[in-house]
């Protein structure tokens, strides 16, 4: 405490005056000063008080510490321009002094409070309250609010930015696209970029979380040397970017831009010892063209990445109006898809696979149709990967697996039956015990199942795949390796799982006429499959000459219109018919 001139006790706090109660009283009130002055100095706020000319009753230490003031400066009776000028010299007190004072006295004469939060001058923030008193006086608070103010700061930072990047959030990427669409307004054009991250999951799967954070990180520091000051960059999630280009001249420039990053992207990173290659998908949609309104500018760029994303990523794309009605479209085939299983919509057709060495049929492949009522029939190839990305694929997998086994319990023992398995349903943790159960519900043997997965599972290849194909192949279930050739390195997947069977794609087999260059590979693998025990299977035979062909070079089985296309699966019965009366007739 700077200095209090002791007040005397108030009279009324000594009725009847007598020398003993006089010192009783003195004492009372030191006692009281004393716990005043502990209080006031103890505090976290400055206090003041000034009467009523605006000069200085009291104030406590904290005070002259926040302001670098001596106790000399700060004394009983010094008005409070005095002090202020004390300040200003000191370098703590940048407002105008007139003005300020002016705005004091105007409104403590009103008996109002005079509230102001200011910058001290060396980077602190103080909250200052002034409440007038009784007698003409004030009270004035002071309190430093520099820690708040910068949590405060920090908070609204992290509500509007991610914090791997640093970059803009989704919540901020909105609120300057709104900005920036009302100078759409005002006739200028804009571009709004979504970007992807091409097979971003598979470093995540494979190296680490650690590794793609970093990833993501540098990922986000060359997207920011690709763009100008004005463009705002958001991570709008994972491996999810978005990008306002602003000034546009013509769509063209955005093209460039696009072009740049990935351009920039490409390049390889070393992360932790690991070289990364990476690629980048974009979409792209111009306000005004495509546009005005945040969502629908968002949504279409969206819908362009969805269009780069299914040509083959790696590239970008402009919005188009048929990508909207596309995407309608889609969004229907899945609402009709989702209620396929329940109204009993699916069926399996069987077409058979014939071994060369006995010329009997070996096995069906059980090949999924839907039926619909309004839409016909349609083919796998347009629903299935629908149902891989909704993830309807697992409950329609599981119904295909039970039905194919309930059906093949009726054929011959010898003969076995193929399955399709997606790659979401080799992911799922299930697999092992859906098997299972329809094994067991069914009373096929295992070792009559066979399960056909292709190579773009296996470039997805985890351990987790891995060990459950393992646990399936103990079941004594066979697994089949399915168009063979599709995919890129396909002897490394070899090597990585001891397969039962190679399916080689029918496109080989098309090929076959077309050069000695297909044969080639036909006869390769075939080779190959002989070497490490595998029936090779081609695929697609539809001519007598691609069958001598494809007998020559040792294929071991066979699989194609040549024998039949898929029957349904009442129709499955004739074949064995046929093949009792071919038997008998050999006879
Ligand atoms: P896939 O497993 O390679 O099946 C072979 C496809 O080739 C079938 O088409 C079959 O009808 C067709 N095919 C057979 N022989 C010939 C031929 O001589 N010439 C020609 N041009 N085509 C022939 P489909 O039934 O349209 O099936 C297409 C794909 O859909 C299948 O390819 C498979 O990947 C997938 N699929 C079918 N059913 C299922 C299923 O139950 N689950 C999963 N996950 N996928 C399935
Ligand atoms: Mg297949
Ligand atoms: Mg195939």
């Amino acid at each position: 405490m700077a200095s209090v001139e002791p007040e005397p006790a108030p009279e009324s706090v000594i009725p009847f005056p007598s020398t003993m109660q006089t010192l009783h009283a003195q004492q009372s009130a030191r006692k009281n000063e004393h716990l005043l002055h502990t209080v006031l100095d103890n505090m976290e706020q400055g206090v003041l008080m000034f009467d009523a000319d605006a000069r200085l009753v009291f104030c406590n230490r904290r005070y002259l510490t926040m302001y670098g003031l001596t106790e000399e400066l700060a004394a009983p009776g010094r008005s409070l321009r005095d002090l202020l000028q004390h300040r200003v010299r000191l370098g703590n007190f940048s407002d105008d002094l007139d003005d300020y004072i002016a705005r004091l006295m105007a409104c403590l004469a009103e008996k109002k409070t005079f509230c102001n939060v200011v910058s001290s001058g060396d980077d602190r923030v103080v909250s200052i309250v002034n409440t007038p008193l009784t007698d003409g006086g004030w009270l004035a608070t002071h309190e430093d609010v520099t820690d708040r103010q910068k949590a405060q700061e920090q908070i609204a930072h992290m509500a509007r930015h991610d914090a791997l990047t640093d970059l803009p959030n989704r919540v901020l990427l909105r609120e300057r696209l709104e900005h920036e669409l009302k100078r759409v307004k005002r006739g200028e054009c804009l571009a709004m970029l979504c970007l992807d991250l091409d097979h971003f999951k598979s470093v995540n799967d494979t190296l680490g979380h650690p590794i793609g954070d970093e990833l993501l990180k540098i990922v986000a520091d060359r997207l920011r040397g690709c763009t100008r000051e004005p463009d705002t960059i958001a991570r709008l999630g994972g491996d999810e970017f978005a990008i306002i280009m602003t000034q546009l001249q013509q769509p063209s420039d955005a093209a460039a831009l696009a072009k740049r990053i990935r351009n920039s992207i490409i390049k390889p990173y070393q992360i932790d010892g690991h070289q990364i290659v990476s690629d980048i998908s974009i979409g792209i949609s111009v306000a005004p063209l495509d546009g005005t309104e945040a969502d629908k500018l968002l949504k279409n760029a969206d819908l362009a990445l969805y269009g780069a994303k299914s040509e083959g990523r790696g590239t970008y794309r402009f919005f188009e109006q048929e990508m909207d009605t596309r995407m309608k479209a889609r969004r229907d085939l899945e609402m009709d898809l989702r209620n396929a299983l329940a109204n009993r919509e699916l069926e399996l057709y069987y077409q058979p696979l014939v071994n060369l060495q006995t010329n009997e049929i070996s096995a069906f492949e059980a090949l999924l149709r839907w039926n619909n009522p309004t839409r016909g029939m349609i083919s796998p190839a347009d629903f299935i990967p629908i149902a891989e990305e909704t993830g309807l694929i697992i409950p329609i997998g599981e119904w295909v697996l039970h039905t194919a086994c309930r059906q093949a319990v009726s054929w011959p023992d010898h003969v076995k039956v193929a399955v399709n398995l997606s790659p979401a349903q080799l992911k799922s943790r299930n697999l092992v015990k859906v098997v299972t159960t329809a094994l067991a519900e069914s009373g096929v043997a295992a070792n009559r199942l066979q399960l056909e997965i292709t190579e773009s599972l296996l470039m997805q290849n985890t351990f987790a795949t891995l060990a459950t194909l393992h646990e399936l192949r103990k079941l004594g279930v066979q697994i089949a390796m399915d168009d063979f050739g599709t995919g890129y390195s396909s002897l490394s997947y070899l090597r990585s799982f001891p397969f039962d069977k190679i399916k080689i794609d029918r496109s080989f087999i098309q090929d076959l006429s077309n050069g000695a260059e297909p044969l080639a590979i036909v006869n390769a693998v075939a080779g190959l499959a002989k070497c490490l025990n595998m029936i090779s299977t081609a695929e697609g035979v539809e001519t007598q000459q691609q069958f001598d062909a494809l007998q020559a070079v040792g294929c071991t089985e066979m699989q194609g219109y040549l024998f039949s296309k898929a029957r349904p699966a009442h129709e499955v019965d004739r074949f064995f018919a046929e093949d009792a009366t071919k038997a008998a007739g050999a006879a």
